[in-house]
C-alpha cells in the first residue's frame, strides 16, 4: 500500500496542502501546533475508520469556514486508486475512483494504515476500556461478521440492563431474564471466540518485536484476561455453554447492581513485561515499546490477512526511546511506506534517510 499525494483544503488549521510522498520513510517536522498530526489524522480517515483522536467530523472543519476537503492519490498491490471526502456540518460525502458511496465505512478495506500515536500510550497505562476498543476496532476492519456480533452483543446488553433496571418495580419480568441471558451468551461466544483467535496471531508477532525492540533483554506477552478458558481453541458452542453458565452465577450480583457484570463488554487484556503487569512496573519506554510492539503486531496481520502491507502512521513516537529502540523501530518497518511527525528530524532522518516536510502554521514551507 502507497500512497502517491495527499491534499488537503480547509481540513483543521492547514487552508491548502498537497504533499508528493516518497515510498519510504517521510518525516513531517516542525514545532508544536503547526499541523503535523492533522495531516496523519486526515490520511487516517481514509482507512474508513473514526478519528484515532476521537474528533466528530464537524471538527475537522477549519475554523470559519464551510466544508473541508481531503484527497487521496494511492496505490495497493494491483493498481492506482483515487479517493475524495468532503465533510461539511450536517453532511459528508466520500467517493472512491469517482464513484460515491454511503459512508465512510465503505471505504475499509480499500486502504490499509496502522496508526500509532501518543494516546495508544493508554492502551498499557488506562484501564480496560482502550484495551478492548483496541481489540475491537482492529477486528472490525478485518472481519464484518465481528462487526455484526459485537453490535448484536451491544442491543442485547442493552435490553438486559434496562430490565435489570425494571426489575424491582416489576419482579414478574423476572422470567424475561432467562431469554436475554441466552441471547447474550450466543453474541458473547462469537465475539469471544474471534478475540481469542486474534489475540493468539497478535502474540505471535508482537513478542517477537518486543524482543527486537528491547535487544532479548525483556519478554513480552499477551493474553485474553480469562483464567477460565484454558483452551484457545475452544468451540463457540463450548463458549456460549461457559457464557451462559457465567451470567447465571452473577445474575444475583446483576440483579443487586442492576447492571450486567460480567461478559465482553468488562474482559481485558493481560499485557506483561518478564511476566508482570506492565501497566503496574512498566518504565515510560517499556510501555511505549510494548503500545509500539501491539501496533506493529496489528500491521503484521492486516499484512497477513489482506496481502497488502498497511501504511503506518508514526506520531511523535521517536521522543522517549532511545537509539537503540528507534533503530529498530525504523529498521522493522523499512518495508513499507511511513509517515512519521516529529519536533526535531536530525536523528529520525540520520537513522532512516528518507523524505522530510517542514511543516509551518499549517503551511509546508
Ligand atoms: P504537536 O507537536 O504539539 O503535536 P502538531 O503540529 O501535531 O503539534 P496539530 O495537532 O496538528 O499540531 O494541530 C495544529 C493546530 O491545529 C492546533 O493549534 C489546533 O488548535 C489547530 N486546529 C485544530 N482544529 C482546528 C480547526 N478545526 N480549525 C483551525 N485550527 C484547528
Ligand atoms: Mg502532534
Amino acid at each position: 500500500m502507497k500512497i502517491n499525494s495527499v491534499k488537503l483544503n480547509n481540513f483543521r488549521n492547514i487552508s491548502s496542502m498537497e504533499l508528493h510522498a516518497t515510498d519510504g520513510v517521510n518525516v513531517i517536522y516542525g514545532e508544536n501546533a503547526q499541523g503535523k498530526t492533522n495531516i496523519l489524522e486526515a490520511i487516517w480517515l481514509f482507512t474508513g475508520c473514526k478519528s484515532f483522536r476521537g474528533s466528530k467530523d464537524n471538527e475537522f472543519i477549519k475554523f470559519n469556514e464551510d466544508i473541508a476537503k481531503i484527497n487521496l492519490d494511492f496505490s495497493d498491490n494491483v493498481r492506482n486508486k483515487k479517493s475524495e471526502i468532503i465533510i461539511g456540518n450536517k453532511k459528508k460525502n466520500v467517493s472512491l475512483n469517482g464513484v460515491s458511496l454511503r459512508s465512510s465505512s465503505e471505504l475499509i478495506g480499500s486502504f490499509y494504515a496502522v496508526i500509532f500515536s501518543p494516546s495508544h500510550l493508554s492502551l498499557i497505562k488506562d484501564g480496560p476500556s482502550g484495551r478492548r476498543r483496541f481489540l475491537d476496532t482492529a477486528l472490525c476492519q478485518l472481519k464484518p461478521s465481528y462487526a455484526e456480533h459485537l453490535a448484536g452483543y451491544r442491543r442485547a446488553l442493552l435490553q438486559r440492563n434496562a430490565l435489570l433496571k425494571d426489575l424491582h418495580l416489576s419482579p414478574q419480568l423476572y422470567d424475561i431474564l432467562d431469554s436475554w441471558d441466552d441471547q447474550l451468551s450466543r453474541y458473547s461466544a462469537a465475539v469471544i471466540s474471534e478475540r481469542l483467535k486474534y489475540i493468539e496471531i497478535l502474540s505471535q508477532y508482537s513478542k517477537q518485536i518486543y524482543a527486537g525492540i528491547s535487544e532479548n533483554k525483556e519478554y513480552f506477552s499477551v493474553t485474553y484476561s480469562r483464567n477460565d478458558i484454558t483452551d484457545i481453541n475452544i468451540s463457540v458452542s463450548d463458549l456460549y455453554n461457559l457464557e451462559l453458565e457465567r451470567i447465571k452465577n452473577a445474575r444475583k450480583e446483576d440483579v443487586l447492581y442492576k447492571t450486567t457484570t460480567i461478559g465482553p463488554h468488562r474482559d481485558d487484556i493481560d499485557i506483561l513485561i518478564n511476566n508482570v503487569s506492565a501497566r503496574s512496573f512498566g518504565s515510560q519506554g517499556q510501555q511505549r515499546s510494548c503500545a509500539l510492539a501491539l501496533k506493529l503486531g496489528e500491521s503484521e496481520i492486516i499484512k497477513k490477512i489482506t496481502g497488502e502491507t498497511p501504511v503506518a502512521l508514526l506520531d511523535d513516537v521517536m521522543s522517549e526511546l532511545d537509539e537503540k529502540r528507534q533503530d529498530y523501530v525504523l529498521n522493522h518497518i523499512n518495508d513499507r511506506q511511513v509517515f512519521l511527525t516529529c519536533c526535531d528530524p536530525s536523528q529520525v532522518l540520520r537513522l532512516c534517510g528518507g523524505k522530510s516536510f517542514l511543516i509551518n502554521g499549517g503551511e509546508i514551507v
